[in-house]
C-alpha cells in the first residue's frame, strides 16, 4: 500500500504538471510605433497599417499554434513589419540627417536570458534576423556597422543594396525637416524628429516561455552613428522568465530610464501588475524627463499592457482566447483584452 502510494503520488503530480503546461494559451502582442500624429492620418494609411498588423499577427500566430517557441513568433511577426514600407523599420526606415538608412534591432529569449542586437547596419534586409543570428550563432550580444554586416554574410543573412530601404515618403519627411532647420524654425529635437514607427513584438508560447524583439530605422534626421533604445537590451527590448517588453518612442529617454528592464523589474520585485509597471515607466518616469512614446508588455500569465502617451500607437494582439485585435488610437480599446 505504502509502495503504491509512493508511486501514485509522483505520477499524479506529473499528470497535473502536464495539464498545467498544456494549459498555457499563446499570446502575441505587436506594435508599429507610437509616433502616430492623428491630424496627419488618412483612412488609406489606417487601412494599410491595420492590414499589415493583421498579417504580422497571423504570421506569429501560426508559429505559436504550431507549438513553436515565442522567439519564432516574434521573429516572423517582425519580419512582416520590416518588409512593409508603412513602418519605420527596414524598408520604410527614416533617414539620417545625411540621407542614409541606418537600422537597429534586438531580440531576447526570456527563459534563457539570451539576447542579440545589431546597430547601424545599412544593407541587412531584415535586421531582426541578424539580431537573432548574433544571439544564436555568435559568442556576442551586440554587433554594429560593417562588422555586423560581415558577420551577416558568413551566416547567410540576406543583404541588399541600401537603395532597397529608400521610400519617397520618408525621403520627403527628411527634406521637410531639413528645410525647416534651414529656415531657422525653432523646433525642438522632438519636433524635428517626430514620426516614430519602430516595430516590435512580445510573445508567450505554449510552454510558458516569453520573448521580445524590436526593429527600427531610429529617428528622422538623426545624426550618422546615432543609436537609440531599440537595439539596447534593457532599454528598447527585454525578456525574462516573467515578463517581456518592446518599446517605441524617443529613444534617448528610454535608454536613460532602462525602460524595458525597469518595467520587468517593477513587475518582479515590486510585484506590480504588468499594466501598473508599464504605465509607471512609460507614462510617468519618461514624460517627467521630457520624453514620450509607448511600449507593449506581456507577463507569463498572458496579461498585456500597451501604454502610450502620444496620439496613437499602431498595435495588434492575439489574446488568450485566440481573438485578434487591432488598434491605433487610445479611444479604440481599454487596452486589456
Ligand atoms: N525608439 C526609436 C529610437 O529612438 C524610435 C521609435 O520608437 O520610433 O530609435
Amino acid at each position: 500500500m505504502k509502495t503504491l502510494r509512493r508511486l501514485v503520488l509522483p505520477v499524479t503530480l506529473l499528470a497535473c504538471a502536464g495539464t498545467l503546461a498544456a494549459e498555457v494559451k499563446p499570446v502575441l502582442v505587436i506594435h508599429g510605433g507610437a509616433g502616430v500624429v492623428r491630424a496627419e492620418m488618412t483612412s488609406e494609411v489606417e487601412r494599410d497599417v491595420k492590414a499589415a498588423l493583421t498579417r504580422a499577427i497571423e504570421a506569429g500566430r501560426s508559429e505559436l499554434e504550431a507549438g513553436k517557441p515565442a522567439l519564432d513568433a516574434v521573429t516572423k511577426a517582425i519580419v512582416v513589419l520590416e518588409d512593409d514600407p508603412n513602418f519605420n523599420a527596414a524598408r520604410g526606415a527614416v533617414f539620417t540627417h545625411d540621407g542614409r538608412n541606418e537600422l537597429d534591432a534586438s531580440i531576447m529569449d526570456g527563459a534563457a536570458q539570451r539576447a542579440g542586437a545589431v546597430a547601424g547596419v545599412t544593407t541587412v534586409r531584415n535586421p531582426i534576423t541578424l539580431a537573432r543570428a548574433i544571439m544564436e550563432r555568435s559568442k556576442h550580444v551586440m554587433m554594429v556597422g560593417s562588422g555586423a554586416e560581415a558577420f551577416a554574410k558568413t551566416v547567410g543573412i540576406t543583404l541588399v543594396d541600401p537603395a532597397y530601404f529608400h521610400t519617397e515618403r520618408r525621403w520627403q519627411q527628411l527634406q521637410k525637416t531639413l528645410a525647416e532647420e534651414k529656415a531657422g524654425a525653432a523646433l525642438s529635437d522632438y519636433e524635428t524628429s517626430r514620426h516614430f514607427g519602430t516595430v516590435g513584438a512580445v510573445a508567450l508560447d505554449r510552454t510558458g516561455k516569453l520573448a521580445a524583439g524590436t526593429s527600427t530605422g531610429g529617428m528622422n534626421n538623426k545624426r550618422h552613428g546615432r543609436v537609440g533604445d531599440s537595439p539596447i537590451i534593457g532599454a528598447g527590448t527585454w525578456a525574462d522568465e516573467r515578463c517581456a517588453v518592446s518599446a517605441t518612442g524617443w529613444g534617448e529617454f528610454y535608454i536613460r530610464t532602462a525602460a524595458a528592464h525597469s518595467i520587468c523589474t517593477r513587475h518582479a520585485l515590486l510585484k506590480e501588475p504588468i499594466a501598473k509597471a508599464a504605465v509607471e515607466v512609460i507614462n510617468n518616469q519618461i514624460p517627467r524627463l521630457g520624453g514620450d512614446g509607448g511600449a507593449i508588455a506581456l507577463d507569463r500569465d498572458g496579461n498585456i499592457a500597451m501604454p502610450f502617451n502620444t496620439d496613437g500607437m499602431f498595435r495588434a494582439w492575439l489574446d488568450r482566447n485566440g481573438a485578434v485585435h487591432v488598434a491605433i488610437y487610445a479611444d479604440e480599446s481599454a487596452g486589456t483584452p
